[in-house]
């Protein structure tokens, strides 16, 4: 490994161990991806599954495997964060702690509005504790939902002030955070979200932990959630990238829930994760930081995201398009009740270029065109197996 790695002020990084929770997740598999192949650090990876980050591990955690360049650096600890003693001596055993633990998908939030809130706030709360008390270093990942709903969303749909960035751009520092009424209990999970926000800054201000917050704005890539019936529930529903994916693998038209006209601004996990690692090796620069990490120039609709993806996804595969590609569906029947939508997604970027000098490089259609063939690759074979299977039956 190259000694003379230096951060962003030409000083030298010095290895540090990283206790990582949800390591084992679509963001925590690519960060310890790069952790491992690019930094001398060592990771010790908390979750309660591994199956996302087993070609990374070695013996010592049972995989057979011990070429890696890494093999010593990363080490899989299995455990569930909300019972489980062991959590505040891996704390204290590292420099850095990276909470990525969360129920984060939102058919939960109005379906398992408890679980969902006692994920992001309660399970949480030990985490950030134990950062405190030990004086250790904290990147908790919150999420661009705790801005909710922009306050264009509330002028009439012509309204000229709605085209002004203003009423649209979402700032850390400056835009408030917008959300439903109780009973949409989709909020769950962004009130979670930003109450562990609330409460990871006073411990920064009154006892002076050092902590960096993020927030995700669509991060989408390989490894992303599941496939129903493939390698997760087949009732489940995981999130858009993975829903169309699993349409398109299927030769189902995509599903968009309420005409699909809310916006998003989709950003490629391997830029992301690229601030993420600017973040842990520059502490001076993203201490006391909050963070927006997305691509405002990737924005579509989500009806736009499913034809680009159908054009893509035929691409990659040989297939052909459906002749209706597409199916609009409500929100009532999709989600069940007390789903709620945010309307548009644009990061203000102004914070992370200053600090990290930071910006995202992929296109939507190349990081579409990535993502889709490994999705092609990785399940096509499985869901013909399992459509041939239920056939015979
Ligand atoms: P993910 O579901 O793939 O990863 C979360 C991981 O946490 C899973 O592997 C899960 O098993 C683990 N986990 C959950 N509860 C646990 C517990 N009690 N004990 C141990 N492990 C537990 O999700 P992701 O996309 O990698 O997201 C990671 C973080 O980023 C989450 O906090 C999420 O809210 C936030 N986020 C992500 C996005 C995105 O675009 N992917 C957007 C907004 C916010
Ligand atoms: N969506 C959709 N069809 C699907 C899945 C999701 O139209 O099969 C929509 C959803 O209603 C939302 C957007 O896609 O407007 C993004 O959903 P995602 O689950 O990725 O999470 P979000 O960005 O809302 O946190």
């Amino acid at each position: 490994m190259d000694a003379a790695r230096l951060d962003l002020d030409g000083k030298p990084i010095k290895a540090m161990t990283i206790c990582m929770i949800g390591a084992g997740g679509f963001i925590g598999s690519h960060l310890c991806e790069k952790l491992m192949a690019e930094t001398p650090h060592t990771v010790l990876a908390v979750d309660v599954y591994n199956d996302k980050i087993k070609h990374l591990l070695g013996p010592d955690d049972g995989q057979e495997s011990n070429q890696h360049a890494w093999a010593g650096r990363i080490h899989f600890h299995r455990l569930n964060i909300k019972h489980d003693s062991r959590l505040e001596g891996l704390i204290k055993m590292s420099d850095l702690t990276i909470n990525l633990a969360a129920i984060c998908t939102p058919a939960d939030y109005n379906t398992r509005p408890l679980d969902t809130i006692y994920s992001n706030f309660i399970d949480a709360l030990p985490v950030v504790k134990y950062c405190s008390e030990n004086g250790k270093r904290l990147i908790h990942f919150s999420t661009c939902e705790v801005y909710g709903k922009t306050i264009g969303s509330f002028l009439p749909k012509e309204h000229p002030l709605r085209q002004d960035p203003e009423f649209y751009v979402l700032k850390e520092d400056a835009s408030p955070c917008i959300f439903g009424p109780i009973e949409k209990q989709r909020w769950s999970y962004a009130c979670a979200k930003q109450l562990i926000e609330r409460l990871i800054y006073a411990e920064g201000a009154e006892n002076g932990l050092e902590f960096t917050i993020v927030r995700p704005f669509n991060w989408i890539g390989p490894r992303m959630d599941f496939i129903p019936g493939i390698d997760g529930p087949s009732e489940g529903v995981p999130r858009v990238l993975a829903c169309f994916s699993n349409n398109l693998l299927r030769g189902e038209p995509l599903k968009l829930v309420d005409g699909g006209q809310s916006q998003r601004t989709f950003v490629y996990i391997k830029d992301a994760i690229e601030a993420v690692l600017l973040m842990i090796e520059n502490p001076a620069r993203a201490n006391g930081q909050i963070f927006n990490v997305g691509n405002p120039n990737n924005e579509v609709t989500v009806r736009q995201l499913a034809e680009v993806m159908i054009n893509v996804y035929s691409k990659v595969s040989g297939e052909p398009v459906l002749d209706a590609p597409m199916v609009d569906v409500s929100s009532k029947e999709f989600y069940g009740e007390g789903y709620d939508d945010s309307d548009k997604r644009i990061p203000d970027m102004t914070i992370i270029n200053r600090q990290l000098g930071w910006n995202p490089k992929t296109s939507l259609s190349d990081l579409l065109e990535a993502t889709l063939t490994y999705q092609h690759k990785t399940y096509a074979e499985a869901v013909k197996r399992a459509t041939a299977k239920s056939v015979a039956s």
